[in-house]
């Protein structure tokens, strides 16, 4: 079978329709309106969001690179400054400590100590960095002090053990005026002439100094910086907010060994930080800032992303839904004139509005509808009319004599019908043939259509017998225009075949009057035929009125 493959791919192609059919139904895409929209939304937007989501992330990690240098840098920095003020600190312990003064009078023993406070008080007050410095003896006593009361060394145990080897010594951190101020003590040994361990020199040191280096290192830039002891005390910060950071938050910081983590400070802040160790001591160095800030130009980026896509969907929606009616609405009222066509009424016309396919299709549609119209107007036209002559056919007569009867009768006027019917036409049709006869009923009817009125209606009856509505003419009136009509054909001369001389035909009229003949349209064509009949009999050529039942007049006195 040669057409078996066409055949099973068109059955493919309308399975394919129904089931795409079915699923765009399923979702509401059935219309050509939603589906343009979709399609516009979906065609815009996902390439939109592909390039924004992508260029998102890329700023996000931009912005979270710099968040890391900033952050790490900024605690590397200031550890680096606290080693700094530290080993600084102990350098200037260590030039102190080898103080004649320091070395001599320790060395002496408890008489010649009043030199010893001048010394240590003199110092003190040329460093801002020592709230207080001690001289303390070989087994731990405080030999001499700066300040008049001495306070308790917060060293534990055998704290002088590492001075004793020659190694500073570096207490721990702890608070010292009760509005959070922190301190620390710290050591170096105090060798005699002879090398000999006689004591060590200490400090206690106040981080006031250190506090300021770090202000500076944050100066003009976002965050804060901390320095914390490994159990989450703060030493020194650069904005007091309270005196200890959580444990877990400590331990992320030192596990991510540099980089930045989030975290919650005391406050309950979220928090992203970073922490860079302080060798000396074991202290954490930490730079942070609260994430609100940290994320806030991330944020911002998410939100435009976000704004410029909701931006791009108003935009592409409307555009889409404008499109969408450009094509829908020649299409609804292409859809609508078919209705009202498909309804019977062929007198539509769809406005053609721009150029296009759908323009096309409107202009077609007209032009369809045009011909569909034309074609009922002739075919309305051919049904009530006679082909032969042209003049209305029964039909049309028996419509329009209906039609006169009821609206005579609801006004109450009178009309008048005449039957005309050509004397002897046997006669001339035996003599110069039907055809003849047949050009003769055409000119005829022509002249017949002349004589009657606009108002009147001339019909061809059937066969050579003519009907005329009169309207609104009395009998008498109507009886007058029949004579004109009687005359005036009997002087019409019809072309004869075969060279002969142009002929003449005379007509009988029988008229009758509504109401008084007949009230029906059958009464009065029966009351007419009547008349007529009675014209025949009186010798043709005349015309009879039937209520009158008199003898028409003959013309000229001679029939034919
Ligand atoms: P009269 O009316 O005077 O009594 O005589 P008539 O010869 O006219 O008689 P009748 O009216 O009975 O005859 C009608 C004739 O008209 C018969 C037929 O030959 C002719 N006729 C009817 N219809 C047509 C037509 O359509 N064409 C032609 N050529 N002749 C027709
Ligand atoms: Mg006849
Ligand atoms: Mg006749």
């Amino acid at each position: 079978m040669p057409d078996a493959p066409p055949k099973s791919r068109t059955t493919l192609q309308a399975l394919w329709e129904t089931r795409a059919g079915r699923a765009l139904r399923a979702v509401g895409l059935d219309s050509v309106r939603t589906t343009i929209l979709a399609l516009a939304v979906l065609a815009s937007l996902i390439p939109a969001l592909a390039t924004g989501w992508i260029s998102y992330r890329q700023n996000r990690r931009a912005i979270q690179d710099k968040l890391t240098e900033q952050l790490s840098g900024l605690s590397a920095q200031a550890a680096r400054e606290m080693d700094l003020w530290l080993k600084e600190g102990l350098y200037n312990l260590r030039v102190f400590s080898t103080s004649d003064v320091v070395t001599e009078n320790i060395a002496r023993g408890p008489q010649v100590r009043g030199r010893l406070p001048d010394y240590l008080r003199s110092v003190r007050e040329r460093f801002a960095d020592y709230d207080e410095l001690l001289v303390v003896a070989r087994d731990g006593r405080t030999v001499a002090s700066s300040e008049r009361v001495s306070a308790r060394l917060h060293f534990a145990g055998d704290w002088l053990e590492p001075a004793r080897a020659g190694r500073p010594v570096l207490g721990d951190a702890f608070p010292v005026d009760g509005a959070g101020g922190m301190a620390m003590e710290v050591a170096v040994p105090i060798v005699g002439a002879s090398g000999r361990f006689d004591g060590a020199f200490v400090a206690r040191m106040n981080f006031r100094a250190a506090t300021g280096l770090l202000k500076g290192l944050v100066a003009g830039r976002p965050g804060r910086l901390l320095v914390l002891t490994p159990d989450g005390r703060v030493v020194a910060t650069t904005s007091v907010a309270f005196v200890a950071m959580p444990q877990p938050a400590v331990r992320r910081l030192q596990q991510a060994e540099g980089a930045p983590v989030s975290f919650d400070d005391p406050n309950g802040t979220g928090m992203v930080g970073a922490l860079a160790p302080i060798r000396a001591t074991g202290w954490g160095a930490v730079a942070d800032m609260p994430q609100a800030t940290a994320f806030a130009q991330i944020r911002g980026l998410r939100n435009a992303t976000l704004l410029l896509g909701l931006v791009l969907l108003a935009i592409v929606g409307s555009l889409a839904y404008a499109l969408g009616l450009l094509i829908v609405r020649p299409l609804e009222r292409l859809s609508g004139a078919a209705r009202r066509v498909a309804d019977g009424d062929l007198e539509v016309e769809v406005p053609i509005l721009g150029s296009g396919e759908l323009s096309q299709l409107t202009r077609m549609f007209n032009d369809m509808v045009r011909l569909l119209r034309e074609g009922r107007a002739e075919l309305e036209h051919l049904s009530v009319t006679d082909p032969l002559t042209g003049l209305a056919n029964r039909r049309r007569l028996m419509a329009e004599l209906e039609h006169e009867v009821r609206r005579s009768d609801r006004l109450g006027r009178r009309f008048s019908l005449a039957i005309l019917d050509i004397d002897h036409f046997k006669a001339f049709n035996d003599s110069y043939g039907h055809p003849a006869g047949d050009e003769l009923l055409k000119c005829l009817a022509k002249v017949l259509q002349d004589l009657v009125r606009d108002v009147d209606t001339a019909a061809r009856y059937g066969g050579e017998e003519f009907l005329v509505i009169l309207t609104e003419a009395r009998v008498g009136e109507a009886e007058r225009a029949a004579e004109r009509m009687r005359v005036r054909l009997s002087e019409e001369r019809f072309a004869a075949p075969g060279g002969a001389a142009p002929v003449g035909v005379t007509v009988s009229i029988g008229l009758a009057e509504f109401p008084a003949d007949g009230t029906s349209p059958e009464a009065l064509i029966a009351a007419a035929d009547k008349a007529l009949y009675r014209a025949k009999e009186a010798g043709r050529n005349r015309v009879i009125v039937a209520s009158t039942g008199g003898t028409g007049r003959e013309a000229g006195g001679k029939s034919s």
